[in-house]
């Protein structure tokens, strides 16, 4: 089956189609995809525009009840959703139903935002004037996401947009167009009127360009790697158009001497393997306190050899496949790397034959690193961590903070004291004690500092902040 753009109200097909392919088993093709043309993201786009200034005026109501739908039909069918969120993208389907809830959630959180909505009455300096705040659409919203997410990543962007009455033209990631396609069905079919939201699905190079690149989109959110998110920054400022960045990180996870080993084993294991490591949020470098470095190297090494790698959709499997081919390549080119910088291979990192022909890599787990190294400076997105051994509690905050990025970190300890700490001097946009850097609610604000992110945050409330404009009115009551 090939499954169209949804432009303008209507299921569009395109000029070519690509192959949704399963990484766990590279024979089974999901279907194909259409890849929207450069004038097809212009009808998509004129289609927002066009819609734009009635569902601006469209009641909180009329929103609600339609996100409140949407947000229904998603959690009734979240098995079918699941499972085909693991056959695209390759995470377990447990990791995969999570997902799917949390997008339901999302949807259902917004439709009840789109009823609180405030504004604020200040008193004027000038005698007999009244100061109104309030908060406007932006218009038309380009959303751009990326693959390791393929159904929470569009829905937490979606749903914000349109409960803040904005239009929407989203392009999803190519590897991953399933899920963003029958997102955009039930969109439709809970009675989104034509032209407020629309699928672009095809390559970054020209529905994301033509996206970020157009006059009439007011604003636009990417979720992806660092170098698309700079270079849209700078088309995006060249037309002083707003935007939101979320981009890599290089979470750290602190184990202190005197933490549960076990606690920070599990955190570990979660944050740094589970969802094949690709999240923006794992853990990919372990800073553990010396007197415990070896325990813990220890026991993560145990708790990995434990893990069953394999077919994403198979009961028992905890490890899904990487992505595809050519991320399995930058995983397996990193690990080359980390062995020549000098770092020692306590386990995994290697290519894994299964049942299928699939991208099956071992968990790998580097010991003896260094913060400098390459394997502990740049983004690796793959089921791959290093553990740095530091000498104290001071040590191990300035190395976490000693990054680039700024997304999210982590500290595992039974000190109030240095968790404390920790929470206040760490340099990130989030911070968990004693659990895993990766796994969010879906109702407070996520995001991060430094090259991590970009302009306001994602999710919860603060949503508003990117979703929507402040007005300041001014009236003589006389
Ligand atoms: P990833 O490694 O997650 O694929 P990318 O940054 O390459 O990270 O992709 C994230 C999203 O950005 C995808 O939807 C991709 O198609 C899109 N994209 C890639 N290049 C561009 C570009 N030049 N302009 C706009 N979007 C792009």
């Amino acid at each position: 089956m090939t499954y169209a753009n949804l432009i303008a109200g209507a299921f569009v097909h395109g000029s070519d189609a690509v192959a949704n392919v399963n990484p766990s088993d590279i024979s089974d093709i999901i279907g194909q995809y259409d890849r929207a043309s450069a004038a097809q993201v212009d009808d998509a786009i004129a289609a927002a525009r066009a819609a734009a200034p009635a569902w601006a005026r469209t009641t909180p109501q009329v929103r609600a009840d339609m996100l409140d739908k949407i947000g229904s039909e998603i959690l009734a069918r979240r098995a079918e959703l699941a499972d085909l969120l693991a056959r695209e993208e390759g995470k377990t389907l447990p990791e995969a139903a999570g997902e799917v809830g949390r997008a339901g959630q999302i949807f259902k959180f917004f439709a009840q935002e789109t009823l609180r909505q405030q504004g604020e009455r200040v008193a004027s300096v000038r005698p007999g004037v009244e100061v109104e705040i309030t908060r406007e659409p932006m218009g038309v919203i380009g959303l751009i996401t990326p693959w390791n997410f393929p159904i929470a990543i569009p829905a937490w962007k979606i749903a914000p947009a349109l409960a803040y009455g904005n239009c929407v033209v989203m392009k999803p990631a190519e590897l991953v167009p399933g899920s963003a396609w029958a997102l955009a069905d039930i969109i439709h079919r809970a009675g989104a009127p034509a032209g407020v939201f629309n699928l672009v699905m095809g390559r970054g190079s020209v529905v994301g360009e033509a996206l970020v690149n157009d006059p009439r989109v007011d604003a636009i959110s990417f979720t992806g790697s660092v170098p698309t998110g700079r270079g849209i920054l700078e088309k995006a400022a060249r037309r002083a158009a707003k935007v939101q960045l979320e981009m890599g990180g290089k979470n750290p996870l602190v184990v202190l001497a005197d933490a549960d080993i076990e606690v920070a084993v599990r955190c570990a294991l979660d944050g740094s393997f589970f969802a094949t490591g690709q999240r923006c949020t794992a853990s990919s470098r372990l800073i553990v306190e010396q007197p415990v470095a070896d325990r813990f190297v220890a026991a993560l090494a145990e708790a990995l050899k434990k893990q069953v790698v394999d077919d994403a959709r198979k009961p028992g499997s905890t490890i899904g496949p990487v992505v595809d081919q050519s991320q399995l390549d930058q995983d397996m080119r990193y690990i080359d790397i980390g062995t020549q910088e000098g770092a020692r291979l306590v386990v995994g990192g290697e290519r894994l034959n299964r049942d299928k022909s699939g991208y099956y890599l071992s968990p790998a787990l580097f010991a003896d690193t260094r913060n400098d190294m390459r394997i502990n400076r740049e983004e690796i997105f793959g089921p791959v961590a290093a553990v740095i051994a530091v000498k104290n509690y001071d040590e191990a905050l300035a190395t976490a903070n000693d990054t680039g990025f700024g997304l999210c970190s982590g500290i595992v300890t039974t000190s109030l004291k240095h968790a404390a700490h920790f929470r206040r001097n760490s340099e990130s946009g989030m911070v968990m004690v004693n659990l895993p850097t990766a796994g969010v609610d879906y109702h407070v604000p996520f995001g991060g500092r430094k090259g991590s992110s970009y302009g306001p945050r994602e999710q919860g409330r603060y949503a508003a902040e990117f979703y929507t404009q402040v007005k300041t009115a001014y009236v003589l009551a006389g």
